[in-house]
């Protein structure tokens, strides 16, 4: 289908943001990378009157380094995340991610920002920054407020983002060398949406105990899905392959896997723990990986 007429205008800045929300109200919608909102537009889910271009504004750009958080822009595109050598470093579940989301051409033009704002449920993003207790920078005419990841996923393609605001960074606390993470999934073909993943991120102290766990389940409800009954079979155990068969067992309690196109909740939740396993056995001791 062709798209529904529109007006376009490129915005210099944040001032030419507001001024055009202000002018144009719930008319008008931002585009970053547009690989989400182009379709959309296309299959008429949605009709806006002003395309605001917001490619282009510096201060939703940049990847820097300060007071032990990894502030990232919300314009950084997937494939920049995914070569950048500070996310690399201190936030290598992020650089993890990238290969997952669909193929090059769209890595190279959407962004964390857009990913974070659409809240697929299974997108990879999404579920990365909730594992990384991340927080939410967003911006509006009034200033600069910020929401803790796990609270800014509200349901099924819904956020904590108000009318006249954007995200502008997402804050990431630094990885230490006691932190591990992993993403895994399983999807049809190679850079499909996931039928069902994981994002883990926990920290081993001096003991061998796990510390701050936080197992994200994504593809299997309305947004990224924080397992706390796993995470708390977890917390402060050692790791061992009866801990993660503890954690797989207590999903039962996390999950209500809506059955889908891919197949009926009993596979993902199976999914779900098959995942956990994959992703935890990465983080054991070599000589119990190995057994
Ligand atoms: C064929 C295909 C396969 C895909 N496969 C995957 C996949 O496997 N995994 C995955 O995670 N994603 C996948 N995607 C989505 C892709 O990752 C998109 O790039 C991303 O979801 C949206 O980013 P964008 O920058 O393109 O956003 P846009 O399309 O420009 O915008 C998306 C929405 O976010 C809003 N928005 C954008 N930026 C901001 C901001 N800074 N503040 C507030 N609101 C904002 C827009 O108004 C719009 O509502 C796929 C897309 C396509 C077309």
């Amino acid at each position: 289908m062709k798209w529904p007429s529109f007006g376009y205008m490129r915005a210099a800045g944040l001032p030419d943001v507001w001024r055009a929300l202000a002018e144009h109200g719930a008319a008008a919608q931002v585009v970053a990378g547009g690989q989400t909102l182009l379709a959309t537009l296309a299959f008429r889910l949605s009709d806006p009157k002003l395309l605001v271009d917001i490619t282009r504004v510096p201060e939703l750009r940049g990847i820097t380094l300060t007071g032990g958080m990894l502030r990232i822009g919300a314009l950084t595109r997937h494939a920049e995340l995914g070569r950048d050598a500070l996310v690399a470093r201190h936030a290598p579940l992020l650089a993890e991610a990238v290969p997952y989301i669909a193929h090059p051409a769209i890595r190279n033009r959407g962004t964390i920002g857009g990913s974070l704002a659409y809240a697929d449920p299974a997108a990879e993003l999404p579920a990365c920054v909730v594992a990384l207790d991340a927080v939410v920078v967003l911006v509006s005419a009034g200033g600069e407020r910020r929401v803790p990841a796990r609270d800014f996923f509200t349901g099924l393609l819904t956020t904590a983002l108000e009318p006249g605001e954007l995200i502008a960074a997402v804050e990431v606390p630094v990885a230490t060398a006691a932190t591990r993470s992993a993403i895994v999934e399983v999807a049809r073909r190679s850079g499909d949406y996931a039928m069902a993943g994981l994002a883990a991120c926990l920290s081993m102290d001096a003991a061998g105990n796990v510390v701050a766990p936080r197992l994200v389940c994504f593809g299997v409800g309305n947004g990224p899905v924080l397992a706390a009954h796993a995470v708390a079979a977890l917390e402060g155990r050692a790791l061992t392959a009866a801990s993660i068969a503890a954690a797989q067992a207590a999903l039962a309690q996390d999950l209500d896997p809506p059955a889908d196109l891919h197949g009926p909740p009993e596979m993902k939740l199976h999914l779900c723990r098959v995942l956990t396993a994959r992703a935890l056995t990465r983080f054991l001791p070599a000589a119990e990986a190995a057994a």
